[in-house]
């Protein structure tokens, strides 16, 4: 692993290239991002804006979630991944929100977690946007850049490296930072093709080398 040091004059790089990076998925209040980021889940933001605009003009308030039958929401989800799954978790959210939380988002992370479908990632994700208190989310784009560039190890979990983003990045700057590395994950460190040909990073990013050498025994 590399050091703390060099892990941030990386991220420094990160947060050059992308200065504006902030949360794609479209919403006006606390709920909206909550129901978008639950269902963002292994689907992408642009899937999750095509059908929210709709939705969140049909349901305002998890009162109007619960007044369908689960098939009607089912039905106006059903354009993205696991949506019956996640059309069940929103009707249990949403009863949980009545039950718990006077119909509102709670704004800890505590209670937050307390609700059906809400991991520690979507907490963290509410937190940050809608309330504006410092949280890291680590999505599948941050556990795969921080990996690869050596800020953490291969076999780290989430948790793991969460803490470790945490203890590099000044507190201030961990909400930019998460939209950061997203952005970094989704546009240019690619999952199957990152662009290490044009990456600013490429001298000091292991996975950068390793592939470098594996096309050069490929020659
Ligand atoms: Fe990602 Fe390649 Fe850049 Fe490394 S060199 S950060 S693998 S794009």
């Amino acid at each position: 692993m590399i050091s703390n040091k060099k892990a941030l004059s990386m991220i420094d790089v990160i947060a050059e290239m992308f200065p504006n990076a902030e949360c794609e998925l479209v919403h006006d209040n606390p709920f909206e991002l909550t129901i978008a980021v639950l269902l963002s889940a292994q689907t992408t933001d642009n899937a999750v804006n095509k059908i929210t605009k709709p939705l969140f003009e049909k349901y305002k308030s998890p009162e109007d979630y619960l007044a369908v039958d689960i098939a009607e929401l089912e039905n106006d989800i059903r354009t993205i991944g696991l949506y019956r799954n996640k059309a069940k978790n929103i009707k249990k959210l949403c009863q949980s929100l009545l039950d718990k939380f006077d119909g509102q988002i709670p704004q800890t992370h505590a209670e937050l977690e307390s609700l059906a479908g809400v991991g520690r990632k979507t907490a963290n994700v509410v937190m940050s946007v809608a309330f504006g208190e410092p949280s890291l989310a680590v999505d599948t784009h941050v556990e795969r850049v921080s990996k690869r560039l050596g800020i953490c190890r291969w076999k780290d979990n989430v948790r793991q490296v969460e803490d470790k983003l945490c203890k590099v990045v000044p507190r201030e700057r961990w909400n930019r930072t998460h939209h950061q590395l997203i952005f970094f994950g989704r546009y240019h460190c690619l999952a199957r093709s990152p662009k290490c040909d044009i990456c600013p990073l490429f001298e000091d990013c292991r996975e950068g080398q390793k592939r470098y050498k594996a096309t050069l025994k490929e020659a």
